[in-house]
C-alpha cells in the first residue's frame, strides 16, 4: 500500500516545467513534465513567455495531484531555473516583457561599462558574484530602460520584479505573496549576501527601485498556499535549482561537494557559515537559509561537459546514443595519450579565457573513434578536477568525497575515471532528481513531515566508485591535461 503523506515538488527548469510527487519515504511516486517555447529574438538573446511557464507548471502540478487525495499532500517545494528575470504589472498581473533567461547576453555591454567604471570589486564584495550578463540585475535594468512605459509604471510603483520562483508564488497565491528565498536572491547581483539585504548602493548604480523587489525569506518557510479544489496546500520550500540539488544530495555540512553532469557541469561546495571569497575564479553564493540562518557555498561551472558527447553524437555522428560512449570508450581503455579540450565557447572557471577554442591533441595513425570518445569523457572528469582544485585552494581543505547527479553521471566509465583522477570516492545518488528532492526536503522540514536528523540518515546512494589508479599515473595524466589546456588558451587573437 502507498504511504499516505506526500510532498509535491515543482522543478521549473530552462526547457521544461516538471512536477514530482514524493511519498513520506522520499520516494518518487508520480512525475509529469511539459516543455515550453524557447524564444530567440536576436543573436545572443533568449526569452521565455512567463505566462506559458506558469500554465505549463500548473498543468503538470494538477496532473500529478490528480493521482492522489490532495488532502494528503502536506507541502509544496519550488526549485527554479536561476537568474531568469520577470517584471510584471501588479495591477493587471501581466508581465510587461518576456522573461529574460539566464543565458541571454544582451546586457554584455552594460556589464563591460560597469567594469570599466571600476565597479567590479564593489559588486563582488557585496554579492559574491562577478559582473556578468548571466545574473538578473542588468536584465532588470534593460527591461526598465527599453520597454515602452516601464519607467513611468516604475515611478508609480506599479511594477514587481521576480525570478521565476517569485513569479510562480505570486500567481499561485493570487498576488498575496511577493517573496523569494535567500538562494535565489543571491543570484540577482543586487543582494548583499553578508548583510542579508537588498543593497541600496547597487540598486542605485542599476537604477532599480527598491519597491519592486520581493521580500527575502528562508528557503524552508511559508510562502502561502496553492488552492486545489478548495484544499489549501502550503508552499514550504523554495530554492534555486543548483542549491536545491546540493540540499537534495545531503551536502548539509561544510566541506561537502556535489557535481551535476548535464550539458555543462555545476559544482557547489557547502562552506557553512563562511562566505569564502574565491582567489581561483569561483563565485560565492548563498546555499540556503533555514530558520533565518544562511549557509554559503562556492560555485564553479564548466560550460561544455555532456555537450561534448552530444557533439560527438550529432556533430560527428560517431554513435547514436550518448550512452553508447561508455562501451566505445571501454574499447580503447589502454590508450591514454589523446586529450580533448572542449573549449567550444572558451573556458570557464578556473581559466576564464573567452579566446580559448577546442582541440584534440596527441593523435596518431591508430587513433580513432574509441580514443576520441574516451578523451571526450575524460575531459569532463579533468574539468571537474580543475574545479575541485580551485575549491581546495580557496578553502585550504582536501576533500575526499564527491556526490554526483545529472544525465552524464549515468556513465560508469566516466564515474570510475572521475574517482581515479580525483583520488576520491564518487557517490552517485539513487534519486537522480536531486533538485526536486532538495526542495521536497525543504518543504517537508517546514511542514514537519521530516526532521533534520531523519533527513541526514535517509541518503540512498545507488553506487560508489572508489579510486583505483596509482598516484604516479594520476599525476602524469593530469599534467598532460594541463598542457593540452594551455595550448588552447588565447587561440583567437
Ligand atoms: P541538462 O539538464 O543540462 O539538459 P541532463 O542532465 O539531461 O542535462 O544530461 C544530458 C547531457 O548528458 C547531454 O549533454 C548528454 O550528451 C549527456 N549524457 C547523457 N547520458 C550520457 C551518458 N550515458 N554518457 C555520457 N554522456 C551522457
Amino acid at each position: 500500500m502507498r504511504a499516505e503523506k506526500y510532498i509535491l515538488s515543482m522543478d521549473q527548469g530552462t526547457t521544461s516545467s516538471r512536477a514530482i510527487l514524493f511519498d513520506e519515504n522520499a520516494e518518487i511516486c508520480f512525475v509529469a513534465q511539459k516543455e515550453f517555447k524557447q524564444i530567440f529574438p536576436s543573436p545572443g538573446w533568449v526569452e521565455h513567455n512567463p505566462l506559458e511557464i506558469l500554465a505549463a507548471q500548473l498543468e503538470v502540478v494538477n496532473e500529478v495531484i490528480s493521482n492522489v487525495n490532495p488532502e494528503n499532500i502536506l507541502g509544496i517545494g519550488i526549485a527554479n531555473q536561476r537568474e531568469t528575470t520577470v517584471v510584471w504589472n501588479k495591477e493587471t498581473g501581466k508581465p510587461i516583457y518576456n522573461a529574460i533567461v539566464w543565458q541571454d547576453k544582451r546586457t554584455a555591454s552594460l556589464c563591460n561599462e560597469l567594469k570599466l567604471n571600476g565597479h567590479e570589486k564593489l559588486f563582488t564584495k557585496k554579492t559574491g558574484l562577478v559582473i556578468d550578463a548571466y545574473f538578473s540585475a542588468t536584465k532588470l535594468n534593460w527591461i526598465l530602460n527599453n520597454v515602452a512605459g516601464a519607467k513611468e509604471l516604475a515611478k508609480d510603483e506599479k511594477l514587481l520584479f521576480g525570478t521565476i520562483d517569485t513569479w510562480l508564488i505570486w500567481n499561485i497565491t493570487q498576488g498575496e505573496v511577493h517573496a523569494t528565498d535567500y538562494s535565489n536572491a543571491s543570484r540577482t547581483l543586487l543582494y548583499n549576501i553578508h548583510e542579508l539585504c537588498w543593497d541600496e548602493q547597487l540598486l542605485q548604480l542599476l537604477n532599480v527601485p527598491q519597491n519592486m523587489l520581493p521580500e527575502v525569506r528562508s528557503s524552508s518557510a511559508g510562502y502561502g498556499h496553492y488552492v486545489y479544489n478548495g484544499i489549501r496546500i502550503p508552499i514550504g520550500g523554495v530554492a534555486g535549482d543548483q542549491q536545491a540539488a546540493l540540499f537534495g544530495q545531503h551536502c548539509f555540512s561544510a566541506g561537502m561537494v556535489k557535481n551535476t553532469y548535464g550539458t555543462g557541469c555545476f559544482m557547489l561546495m557547502n562552506t557553512g557559515d563562511d562566505a569564502v571569497e574565491s582567489k581561483a575564479g569561483l563565485i560565492t553564493t548563498i546555499a540556503w537559509g533555514i530558520n533565518g540562518k544562511v549557509s554559503y557555498a562556492l560555485e564553479g561551472s564548466v560550460f561544455i561537459a555532456g555537450a561534448a558527447i552530444q557533439w560527438l553524437r550529432d556533430g560527428l555522428a560517431l554513435f547514436e546514443n550518448a550512452s553508447d560512449s561508455e562501451s566505445i570508450a571501454l574499447t580503447s581503455i589502454d590508450s591514454e595519450e589523446v586529450y580533448f579540450v572542449p573549449a567550444f565557447t572558451g573556458l570557464g572557471a578556473p581559466y576564464w579565457d573567452m579566446e580559448a577554442r577546442g582541440a584534440i591533441f596527441g593523435l596518431t595513425r591508430d587513433s580513432g573513434k574509441g580514443q576520441i570518445t574516451k578523451a571526450a569523457l575524460e575531459s569532463i572528469a579533468f574539468q571537474t578536477k580543475d574545479l575541485i582544485s580551485a575549491m581546495e585552494l580557496d578553502t585550504n581543505k582536501n576533500f575526499s568525497m564527491l556526490a554526483v547527479d545529472g544525465g552524464a553521471s549515468a556513465n560508469n566509465f566516466l564515474m570510475q575515471f572521475q574517482a581515479d583522477i580525483l583520488g576520491a570516492s564518487i557517490q552517485r545518488a539513487a534519486i537522480i532528481e536531486s533538485t526536486a528532492l532538495g526542495v521536497a526536503y525543504l518543504a517537508g522540514l517546514h511542514v514537519g513531515l521530516w526532521s533534520f536528523s531523519e533527513l541526514e540518515k535517509s541518503k540512498k546512494n545507488s553506487q560508489v566508485f572508489e579510486p583505483a589508479m596509482g598516484e604516479e599515473k594520476r599525476e602524469r595524466l593530469y599534467k598532460g591535461w594541463l598542457k593540452a589546456v594551455s595550448r588552447t588558451m588565447n587561440w583567437i587573437e
